[in-house]
This record gives structure tokens, sequence and C-alpha cells, in this order.
């Protein structure tokens, strides 16, 4: 099978059937053999009805999930990537917002230029808030900073992956947004996007408020961290603990020697436990030893954690 197209949803019932039909003419117009993965993320609406209704009378390409209830879009996707069979996977929102007439360009890329993931760039887009548009301009700017991918828009819903990729990576929580930088870290390395267009919502509402960019904020952190320091905490932890107890402690030298030395030469000097620096040092002392502790703790963590040996073997002859 050469595609299959995974559509996360949730409550979009009024858009469904228009969204299966314009992928079912782009799809045939370019002779493709392909699945369509409906995933219900716990929807209310009747989506599910519909999906039932489509898969009635086609059979061989609507397949389903229903969750039964909504765990978000990172879950959704998920299920769809473990679903799929075929050798390239297209993931697309189900609101009409993404178009299919973008799909074939993508492949082509994934096929002909060597693309393991393409993302889609929303230059111009149709959200109309620009609540929407200004945090998500910032966002992307430190998403490409502390990615390193140079990303317009890396939580564009639309995104073509060589199957490889979708099987060989975990989307959790609402890493969704990141799916190229959990991709980078699997070792994928060729990641393009293509400018695509983008519409209007059509029916129904945004099922994300503003809190997806805390949330993004935090997630981005996480995520750099785990793949800079997550199969060895102690790394990060026991150095910067190790800084600050050194410093500390020889702010703590410094501060007794100076008294010492006052005394010794009959020099008017204020007691230790009156000097500042003197408790600015102590906490530091300790906020050192503390975060050392917690490197030794992160390191029993990650030796119990299950997937600690989970590498992502590319070809192996034996
Ligand atoms: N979605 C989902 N589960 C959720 C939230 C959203 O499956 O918990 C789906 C939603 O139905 C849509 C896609 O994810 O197909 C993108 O959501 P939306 O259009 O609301 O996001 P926006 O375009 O506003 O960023
Ligand atoms: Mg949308």
């Amino acid at each position: 099978m050469d595609l299959s197209i995974i559509v996360p949803l949730l409550n979009e019932a009024e858009s469904i059937p228009e969204l299966y039909a314009w992928i079912s003419r782009v799809m045939t117009e370019n002779k493709f053999s392909y699945e369509v993965i409906f995933v219900d993320d716990g929807s209310t609406d009747g989506s599910w009805d519909i999906i039932e209704g489509l898969r009635a009378d086609n059979p061989e390409i609507v397949k389903g999930i229903k969750f039964r209830r909504n765990y978000g879009k990172s879950p959704a996707l998920f299920c769809g990537f473990d679903m799929a069979q075929g050798d390239i996977v297209v993931t697309m929102d189900a609101d009409l917002q993404d178009s299919p007439e973008e799909v074939p360009e993508m492949v082509r890329m994934i096929r002909e230029d060597g693309f393991d993931l393409v993302s889609g760039w929303k230059k111009k887009r149709y959200d109309g808030k620009l609540s929407k548009n200004i945090p998500s301009k910032i966002y992307n700017w430190t998403a490409r900073k502390v990615t390193g991918l140079s990303l317009h828009d890396m939580n564009c819903g639309l995104k073509a992956y060589r199957r490889d990729v979708v099987k060989n990576i975990e989307v959790y929580g609402e890493m969704h947004r990141y799916i190229p930088f959990l991709a980078k870290n699997a070792g994928f390395s060729k990641i393009g996007e293509k400018v695509v267009h983008h519409q209007a919502r059509k029916y129904g509402t945004t099922k994300f408020g503003l809190d997806r960019f805390v949330n993004g904020y935090l997630d981005l952190m996480s995520l750099w961290f785990l793949n800079r320091f997550g199969k060895q905490p102690m790394h990060f932890f026991g150095l910067w603990g190790s800084v600050m107890f050194v410093l500390c402690f020889i702010a703590i030298i410094v501060i007794g020697a100076t008294k010492l030395y006052a005394i010794t030469h009959g020099i008017r000097a204020t007691l230790i436990t009156n000097n500042p620096y003197f408790y600015l040092a102590l906490t530091g002392m300790i906020m050192g030893t503390l975060m050392f502790l917690v490197g030794f703790l992160a390191e029993l963590v990650s030796r119990s954690s299950q997937n600690r040996n989970d590498y992502k073997i590319e070809k192996e002859l034996k």
C-alpha cells in the first residue's frame, strides 16, 4: 500500500464526509493505493457514526479507532501510527484546514528527494486571531533554537513520513507538537518542509486554547533535557551540583579566613552570622548537595527504566 492517511479528530462530525470525499478525489487522481485511518479521540457529537457509515461504503479504505474518552491528539496519532500499513504515512487534521492536494508533492519529496519526514508550513495562516499567530511565531523561533531544526511550523497537522519514522518514535502526552524533533532524536535526519495552503476552519471550533503555549514550552524543555541527559542524568545534576557546592564552599572558606585574619590582626569585623554572604553561600552548598543527590536518584530511575536499552537499529548483518 502506498499511503496511510491518519486523521485524529475530536467532535468534527460536519467536516468528516467532506474531508473524506476530498481525500479520495486526490488519491484517485494520483492513482495511489491508500487507507484512511480516522482516530476518534472521544467525540460526543456523532463523529463515530459517520466514520462507521464511511466504513460500510468503503470497507477496503476506511479504518477507524474510537477512544472511550478524550485522551488528546498525541495518543490519537500514536494509535494511528501503530495501525498504519502504508509505505508513507500522512497525518492531517480533520477540520478541513489542511488540504489533501498537498499530499502528492509531499509524497514525491519523500520518494524522490529522499526525505524521511516532510512537515507542512502554514506560511499564510487563516486562524484569524493574532493571539494565535504571534505567539506561534515566537514559539516556533524558540523551538528552532532548542531543537536545531530549521522548521518554520513545527506543529503543522499536515505531515508526511516514511513508514520507518512513525514505527520508531513514540508520541505521548502532548508531544505531537514536536514530532520532527522526536524523529531527529530517533536518528532520522532528512527532515524537510513544504509550504502548504491553509484554510479557515469551516465548521466547529478549535480544540486548543492559549494554554497550548505554556504546555508547549514546558514540553520543549523536557524534550531537550531528555534528549541531552535522559540516559545520563548525573552528567547534568552532578556537574551543576558540584560546581555550586565547590563555589559556595570556597566562599565560606574565604569568609572564615577573612574573619580569622581580622581577629588575629585586631581589626574589627562583623560577626560571620551577620554577614549576608555567609547565608547565601550556605544555601548554595545545600542546594548543590541536593542537586547532586537528585542526580543519583535520577540515575536509579533511569537504570530501572524499561527502555534504557531501547536503541533504534537500522540494519543488522547476522
Ligand atoms: N484533536 C484531537 N484531540 C484533541 C484535540 C484536537 O484529535 O484532544 C484534533 C482535532 O479534531 C483536529 C486536530 O486535532 O482534527 C487539530 O485540532 P484543532 O483544529 O482544534 O487545532 P488548531 O487547528 O486550532 O491548531
Ligand atoms: Mg484546526
